[in-house]
């Protein structure tokens, strides 16, 4: 049976033993399209079954999260944790906190962290949590309660040593301190390397909270400098208007491109003199509000209900930031005709196998979130590290370290695709050496 065939058989008992995990089987199939040539190279990888090994995650973890809203009444949520791979240290991965998370979701989310994480080549495994809690609209003290309950269950699973979490969809340096603080009273102990994304006054680093889109931006500036361009002057889209997005959008401006258009799950604003990031902020980070204000404060700019922001507004780099599957091969195609030739996903997996492959025949350079969008786990690891030393660096420091790593995780998906004849291959450089570093370590440990 040839490798390829045999790929097919496991991706086959994959979807048999996960039904219904639409997302998960997404993030399998991407990484078992790319991996043949890596196996037809290791036998040894084949023989010990590793890819059967790590599709499968070493502990799912699903419990109840009740709590009380502000007038007494009684939700009960689900939490989920899913440890999928401690071959290279501590479970390491977001919470994401929205109403359509489920086990599919929180599975591809930590498949996908797993490769992401060796990416970064960082002492750190692969693991992701969350709950179907909808902080939207909530006030601070629902969101307490909730988080409190939510880690009341937690804590017996997590640990400096253990497990990992940080923040994501929902989950920001609010959720995080609620989080870090309820672990605290439970356990009797002040362990600051149990959660990143912490507040820089109780064992935060800084450039935590800027480095997914910092990250995005150096690996977007990384690609254009290898074919000779850059970011300067260069038109650019990014969707959403969260943690990810809004540094994505400070890093570009800083570089010199303009950001014209960015989002969140109401629709878009379009802002041909370039996104305002202050007026973004105070919309969106202090204020929680919906992005349409955006235009209250910018009246030359625009606000479309419900718009998608890819179709309507051309640019040559586009940064998904928001949430998975968000451009569709019509959404590419469109992006195409309107001269887009880069996209970095800052999001994870938020771009359709078929819109991959328009890009791809469109000679599109694209990266994939696994590489792409690894700052904020690097940053978290270096959070980790300060918190291990009891020690605190400069912004200026961090950021420098930041850019090292992204720096790093660009030469090494290219050189991959090189090696495996594959040049400008982002997505088989990605997966290739993730798949490599976690199969090394495997068989080196054992049959675990
Ligand atoms: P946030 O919650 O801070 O922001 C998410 C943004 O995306 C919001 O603007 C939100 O709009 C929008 N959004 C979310 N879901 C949808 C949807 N279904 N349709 C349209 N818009 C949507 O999350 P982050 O910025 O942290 O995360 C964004 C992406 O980046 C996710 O894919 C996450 O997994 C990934 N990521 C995050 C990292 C991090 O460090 N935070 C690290 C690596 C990856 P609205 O407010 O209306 O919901």
């Amino acid at each position: 049976m040839s490798t390829r065939d045999k790929l097919e058989t496991i991706f086959h008992a994959v979807m048999q033993r996960n039904p219904g995990e639409l997302e998960f089987h997404q993030a399998v199939r991407e990484v078992l399209d790319s991996v043949a040539p890596a196996l037809d190279k290791h036998p040894e990888f084949a023989e010990a079954k590793i890819i059967e090994r790590i599709c499968e995650p070493e502990r799912q973890i699903i419990f109840r999260v009740p709590w009380e809203d502000d007038r007494g009444e009684v939700h009960i949520n689900r939490g989920f944790r899913v440890e999928f791979n401690s071959a290279l240290g501590p479970y390491k991965g977001g919470l994401r906190f929205h109403p359509s998370v489920y086990l599919g979701i929180v599975k591809f989310l930590g498949f996908e962290q797993l490769f992401k994480n060796a990416l970064t080549g960082m002492p750190i495994g692969g693991g992701k949590g969350g709950s179907d809690f909808d902080p939207k609209g909530r006030s601070d003290r629902e969101v307490m309660r909730f988080c409190q309950s939510f880690m009341t269950e937690l804590y017996r699973h997590i640990g400096e040593y253990t497990d990992v979490p940080a923040g994501d969809i929902g989950v920001g340096g609010r959720e995080i301190g609620y989080l870090f603080g309820q672990y605290k009273r439970i356990t009797n102990r002040y362990e600051s390397g149990v959660l990143t994304g912490k507040g820089l006054s109780y064992g935060g680093a800084q450039v935590r909270r800027e480095a997914t889109g910092y990250g995005a931006v150096f690996f977007a500036e990384e690609m254009l400098r290898t074919a000779g361009d850059s970011i300067d002057g260069k038109r650019v889209v990014v969707s959403g208007s969260g943690n990810v997005a809004i540094y994505a959008i400070e890093k570009v401006h800083q570089l010199g491109g303009t950001v014209v258009a960015c989002s969140d799950s109401s629709g878009y604003v379009h802002d041909d003199k370039g996104i305002d990031l202050e007026v973004l902020k105070q919309v969106k980070e202090s204020r929680r509000q919906r992005i349409g204000q955006y235009v209250e404060h910018r009246p030359h700019a625009t606000f479309a209900p419900g718009g998608n922001l890819w179709r309507n507004v051309p640019c040559a780099v586009a940064i998904p930031s928001a949430t998975q599957n968000e451009i569709d091969a019509g959404d590419a195609a469109a992006l195409i005709a309107g001269g887009c030739t880069t996209v970095v996903e800052g999001a994870n997996m938020p771009t359709t196998p078929e819109a991959v492959r328009l890009f791809a025949e469109a000679g599109v350079r694209f990266a994939p979130g696994k590489a792409a969008n690894a700052g904020g786990v690097a940053a978290s690891a270096l959070e980790m590290q300060q918190n291990a030393s009891r020690d605190s660096w400069t912004f200026e420091y961090s950021e420098q370290r930041l850019q090292a790593v992204m720096r790093e995780i660009h030469a090494r998906c290219h050189a991959t695709a090189e090696e495996y004849g594959m040049p400008g291959n982002y997505v088989a450089g990605a997966n290739i050496d993730g798949f490599r570093r976690v199969a090394e370590a495997m068989l080196a440990q054992g049959l675990i």
